[in-house]
């Protein structure tokens, strides 16, 4: 698994375990298809970015979504991908704004897929991860809240 810079591979380890283990199956997929590892192009993020990125969705910010990059692909291995995925695992992805669950959507401005579970499964999966806590974003003074470093 490749990352686009290091601000997205200083997230990956963020991330919800059960997300984590789906990127590392997408990325075994992928170099069985063509010998081409994923690269991810966003993992964890927060909310000033979130907002400057125009996103409605704070699943960045909670660490669980990531983007993997799709310019690097063939159509026929992305339309591959995306079913493959959202057929075998759509029980742990979230509710699209077309009200069907989806574990991988395609987006195209820019192009990449993005991936992420649902809340209700981080919640239902609560007791196997107890060491996993959403990421702590720190409420500046005027009221913007920005990712911890520390
Ligand atoms: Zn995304």
């Amino acid at each position: 698994m490749n990352f686009k810079d290091q601000f997205v591979a200083s997230g990956y380890d963020s991330l919800h375990p059960i997300l984590k283990s789906l990127l590392e199956a997408v990325d075994r997929w992928s170099r069985q298809y063509d010998s081409k590892p994923i690269t991810l192009t966003d993992t964890l993020s927060n909310p000033d970015r979130d907002k400057e990125l125009g996103r409605v969705s704070a699943a960045h910010s909670e660490g669980r979504a990531a983007d993997i990059r799709t310019n690097d692909m063939s159509k026929d291995k992305l339309i591959a991908m995306l079913a493959y995925f959202n057929e075998k695992h759509a029980h742990l992805g979230y509710m699209s704004f077309s009200g069907t669950r989806r574990l991988m959507l395609y987006k195209s401005n820019p192009p990449h897929i993005h991936m992420a579970i649902g809340l209700d499964v981080i919640e239902k999966n609560k007791g196997k991860y107890p060491a996993w806590k959403f990421p702590q974003h720190r409420k500046v003074k005027d009221g913007i809240s920005k990712r911890q470093d520390g």
